[in-house]
């Protein structure tokens, strides 16, 4: 047990380092098919001076979960994303873990970021996927309409690949649906998110289509009434002086 411990308390400091030292946020810019214009970003974790195709966030977020971190890293990414909102006035998505969701800390660090940086909470959106709170409705219902009531955008985040209950686009206050990239290959698929797509614009939610790589996949998504693309077709994540040359360049 003693090793366990001891073997845990590596991985803790380690981790900890990484995140307090190594942690760069990237912004993959995201492309409105209406106004054929930029429409926004994603967040996403990178390691500073590391271009290393291995490395995987969401292994680091499981294991930021798993030992108590994820706030830290939540708050470096909201720092980062508020900060980049100031600067450019564009709309920036933040990815929420699963045990963030239901904690009720959550108001008041989001609340922290749109203060220190004064911008409308309207360009903040934040990303949460179905298992995120599927475990603790309740909880995560609370947490959502108190983040809502702050002004801020709520996208259901890979929506598609899990259970995909119906129920909770009606009881959820979304304002965005991402539909994830495995749909966007082979025949039935595209049947579904034809389907998809209709259904949001019933419910008045913007659809935004995750990893379109190619042209065809991006006149599929535009000549169905997509409104939002987001992939390596528009751009990859970029670092924050690419990102900004980015914009600076449309
Ligand atoms: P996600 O939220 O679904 O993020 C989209 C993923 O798709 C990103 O992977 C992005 O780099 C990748 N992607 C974007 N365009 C394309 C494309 O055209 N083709 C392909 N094949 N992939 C594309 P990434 O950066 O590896 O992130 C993986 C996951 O890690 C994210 O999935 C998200 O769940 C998690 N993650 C990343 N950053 C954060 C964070 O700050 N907080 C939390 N809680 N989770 C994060
Ligand atoms: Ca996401
Ligand atoms: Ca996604």
């Amino acid at each position: 047990m003693s090793i366990k411990t001891n073997k845990n308390i590596n991985i803790v400091n380690k981790l900890n380092n990484i995140i307090s030292e190594n942690l760069d946020v990237y912004f993959q810019p995201q492309y409105s098919l209406k106004t054929n214009e930029m429409f926004g970003a994603e967040a996403l974790i990178r390691l500073k001076n590391n271009d290393s195709k291995t490395f995987q966030p969401k292994k680091i977020i499981q294991s930021a979960e798993k030992f108590n971190l994820i706030e830290k890293i939540s708050e470096i990414v909201l720092d980062n994303s508020c900060k980049t909102i100031k600067q450019t006035c564009i709309k920036v998505s933040v990815n929420i873990s699963a045990t963030q969701i239901i904690d009720e800390n959550l108001i008041e660090i989001i609340q922290k970021y749109i203060k220190k940086y004064s911008i409308d909470p309207s360009l903040l959106t934040l990303e949460i996927t179905e298992t995120e709170f599927i475990s603790n409705f309740k909880k995560a219902k609370k947490n959502i309409d108190k983040i809502k009531s702050l002004g801020v955008m709520i996208a259901l985040d890979d929506f598609g690949i899990k259970y995909s209950s119906l129920a909770y686009i009606s009881k959820l206050q979304f304002d965005y649906i991402k539909i994830d990239r495995s749909f966007l290959n082979g025949k039935k698929n595209k049947t579904i998110v034809i389907s998809v797509i209709e259904m949001a614009k019933k419910l008045n939610l913007i659809t935004v289509a995750e990893g379109v790589e190619t042209l065809n996949q991006m006149k599929f998504l535009e000549n169905n009434g997509c409104q939002v693309i987001q992939g390596y077709y528009y751009s990859k994540p970029l670092p924050y002086e690419e990102y900004l040359r980015f914009i600076n360049s449309k």
